[in-house]
């Protein structure tokens, strides 16, 4: 774990908290959020060695971290692992961008494929945005980006749970954003296309890229830029939205 999280008020820098950050998209977003001069708390479940190599990839830009080992899905762990970081400093940044799939054509469809990622998309989007956005409400000041997925925008064959959890994530990220665009939170949502990660192993990448008017996957950092530009103040008037990082799909 990195050093403090804390520092002297009125030049304290900002902490963001990455759900899902020890690899793929999320451990970009903190390497991105960490160049730009975020202190970062990575949120995983197994991953833990991974995540503590990516906050030291962090570290490098001078930054603090912390690693925070908790599953989305399970609120009682989400609640007390936010009060423990809570108790060491505010957090003015949260991306909910832990995710999962379980991929198949709806009549085989599980119980189990439909309940893990629909949890672990929207229990864990409420489990973890519920306790930080009033701390943020108060300091006038927040921004939370829920990583979605074009597939919750335009649907995609076999991906009816994640489709519908992600969907479910857009219309959270503008119902919240209306509650608290008056009080200096920003709410907005990014949708990824086909992005090169450990989520793709398996999928028939060929078939889906053809689909692609660029024809061709995108890396981590297509969408960590954005995030890093909807973490900032230059996004100070921009709440509510969904954009689209997917090649033009
Ligand atoms: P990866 O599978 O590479 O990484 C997923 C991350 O989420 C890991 O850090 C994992 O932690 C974490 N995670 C999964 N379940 C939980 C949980 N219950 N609690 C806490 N952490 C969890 O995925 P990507 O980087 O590709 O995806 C990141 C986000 O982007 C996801 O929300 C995904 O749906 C979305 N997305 C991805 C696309 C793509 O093409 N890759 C396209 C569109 C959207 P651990 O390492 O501990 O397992």
């Amino acid at each position: 774990m990195g050093g403090a999280l804390t520092a002297v008020e009125g030049t304290r820098q900002r902490t963001a908290l990455v759900t899902g950050g020890s690899r793929g998209i999320g451990a970009q977003i903190v390497r991105t959020l960490a160049r730009d001069g975020m202190n970062v708390v990575i949120c995983c479940t197994a991953g833990v060695d991974a995540a503590q190599a990516v906050a030291a990839q962090a570290r490098e830009y001078g930054v603090a971290t912390d690693v925070l080992v908790f599953d989305v899905r399970d609120a009682a762990r989400t609640h007390d692992a936010l009060a423990a970081v809570m108790a060491k400093g505010h957090i003015d940044v949260l991306v909910n961008n832990a995710g999962i799939v379980r991929d198949g054509l709806f009549p085989g469809l599980t119980a189990e494929d439909w309940n893990s990622v629909v949890d672990t998309t929207l229990s864990g989007f409420y489990n973890v945005t519920r306790p930080l956005i009033m701390p943020m409400a108060r300091k006038r000041w927040g921004r939370i980006i829920n990583v979605s997925s074009i597939a919750g925008v335009i649907g995609n064959r076999g991906q009816v749970n994640y489709a519908a959890a992600k969907a479910g994530l857009i219309g959270a990220t503008k119902a919240l954003a209306r509650e608290f665009a008056k009080r200096g939170v920003t709410v907005n949502a990014v949708a990824p296309g086909l992005i090169d990660t450990d989520m793709l192993a398996g999928a028939p990448v060929e078939v889906l890229v053809a689909q692609v008017p660029m024809q061709r996957v995108g890396a981590p950092s297509d969408v960590a830029e954005l995030v890093g530009f909807l973490a900032s103040d230059r996004a100070s008037y921009l709440t509510g939205q969904v954009i689209a990082v997917s090649g033009g799909l």
